[in-house]
């Protein structure tokens, strides 16, 4: 299932499973998401200690360990998308795999595009994709990828990149994010647990030059999907214990009132700080 190790000297990506592996895991993908969709909204779980105890202890024990997303920013994942077609990965864009599983797709297209189309697989974990499902997935240039990754990011959607942090940081896909849709970041609304660790950034707010939200034609609050923005005397407001760096306020913002901080001594696993920060 694993695929690509991420040498913390870089992203050169090496094959550790074997591809059989990589086939079965990326043709049963859909079910475990619906498997998680199912846990995840099963109220009942969550009522009685001792099975809300061993759900949480099955996501934080088991499940997290073996994959958890990155929040990145639309540079961020450039620069990463950059070097694995430099390095010669396959990346593939195709299904998304939490839609597929719950059979939940978006209906109609957004400027010709497929909204349901925003999962993309890297080295063999996409191959395994291309191979099982050559019908929903293709091989795609970075270029491409990247006009679409900033694409669905101006329609509000959540980048990360996922990998399984306790097998060396293999790096095996990044995707494009809704609530509404994402199992993952459901989950970690819903039932606290955390699924997205936050991303290098976090937002700041200079109040003299915010709008405020019910003045602002963005208006931030309404597009945090981790619930960091509120707005406080007129004013939006970051609560940085929340925020996760996506972007979607500082990179949106229409008066250059959110920006962007860089957290000090900050490493992600996926995300090697030399390839998404060269200059440092
Ligand atoms: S993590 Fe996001 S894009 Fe990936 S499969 Fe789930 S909803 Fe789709
Ligand atoms: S988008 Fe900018 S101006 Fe608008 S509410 Fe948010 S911080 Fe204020
Ligand atoms: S405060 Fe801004 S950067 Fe932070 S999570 Fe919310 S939208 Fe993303």
């Amino acid at each position: 299932m694993f695929i690509a190790h991420v040498n913390r000297k870089g992203l050169s990506l090496h094959q550790k499973i074997p591809f059989p592996l990589d086939v079965m895991g990326s043709r049963l993908e859909y079910l475990i998401m619906k498997l998680l969709g199912k846990l995840t909204d099963a109220e009942w779980l969550y009522r009685n200690d001792i099975t809300k105890n061993a759900v949480n202890w099955l996501a934080n024990r088991v499940v997290i360990p073996l994959i958890h997303g990155e929040v990145v920013t639309p540079e961020e994942i450039e620069r990463i998308v950059r070097r694995l077609e430099e390095e010669g990965h396959t990346i593939a864009l195709g299904l998304c795999e939490c839609r597929h599983g719950e059979k939940r797709m978006e209906e109609g297209l957004e400027e010709g595009r497929d909204p349901n189309y925003t999962c993309v697989m890297i080295g063999d974990w996409g191959k395994g994709h291309l191979y099982n499902y050559p019908h929903d997935y293709r091989p795609i240039s970075a270029d491409e990828l990247l006009e679409i990754t900033r694409f669905w990011f101006d329609r509000g959607r959540v980048i990360n990149a996922w990998g399984c942090s306790t097998l060396h940081g293999f790096f095996i896909s990044y995707c494009h994010c809704l609530p509404q849709y994402c199992v993952p970041l459901r989950h970690q609304l819903l039932r606290g647990n955390v699924v997205f660790y936050p991303g290098y950034n976090y937002a700041l707010i200079d109040e003299e030059l915010c709008q405020g939200p019910e003045d602002c034609e963005f208006n931030c609050s309404l597009h945090c999907h981790f619930g960091a923005i509120a707005a406080h005397q007129g004013k939006a407001k970051v609560d940085i214990s929340r925020c996760h760096g996506c972007g979607q306020c500082f990179l949106h913002c229409p008066t250059g009132a959110a920006r962007g901080v860089r957290k000090e001594n900050y490493e992600l696993i996926y995300c090697a700080k030399d390839v998404v920060y060269p200059e440092g």
